[in-house]
């Protein structure tokens, strides 16, 4: 059996879509309650920062060489307050005008999560990054994220910080 770990956000209006997630991740798989982080801002409080994003990696290392953890969700949604703390643009109108922030964050997170285990070496985790619709109350993949990003402004300016310049490899 698989052992899973879900990263996500405190903010309770993704609470009942991580519920449900939870519950479908458990009809296939273990996921202990200590294996669900939900820190305030989520997975972008977690990397956003490069002094924080080490911290992120050492902990992901942590739980699969000790917990062994093999699936990892990790799961930003658009609207985060968080992300919004200090980048208004990230936080979007409550709908989906954050998502390209979102989908790019991502994106870096993946390659960046990779590189990190292959340059450690050993089993490589399984990585499901997708996105919480925080108003629409749905998920969507990175791919289905990028067919919904034409319908929004590509000019549409989310600045450089968190994840984006975070998530650079070394
Ligand atoms: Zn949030």
């Amino acid at each position: 059996m698989r052992k899973h770990a879900l990263m996500t956000c405190y903010d309770g209006r993704v609470d009942d879509i991580v519920n449900d997630l939870i519950a479908g991740i458990r009809n296939n798989g273990e996921l202990l309650g200590k294996s669900i982080y939900r820190p305030a801002g989520g997975i972008h409080v977690l990397l956003g920062k490069s002094e924080c994003r080490k911290a992120f990696y050492e902990m992901l290392t942590a739980l699969r060489d000790i917990a062994g953890i093999d699936v990892f969700h990790l799961f930003p949604h658009t609207n985060c307050r968080y992300c919004g703390l200090n980048f208004s643009e990230k936080l979007g109108n409550g709908t989906r005008s954050d998502l390209r922030f979102h989908v790019q964050s991502a994106e870096r997170m993946l390659l960046g999560l990779n590189h990190h285990f292959d340059r450690i070496g050993g089993a490589k985790p399984a990585f499901d990054v997708r996105i919480i619709l925080t108003t629409d109350q749905r998920i969507v993949t990175i791919e289905e994220a990028q067919q919904l990003l034409p319908d929004i402004p590509a000019d549409r300016e989310h600045g450089h910080t968190c994840c984006l310049s975070a998530c650079r490899t070394d």
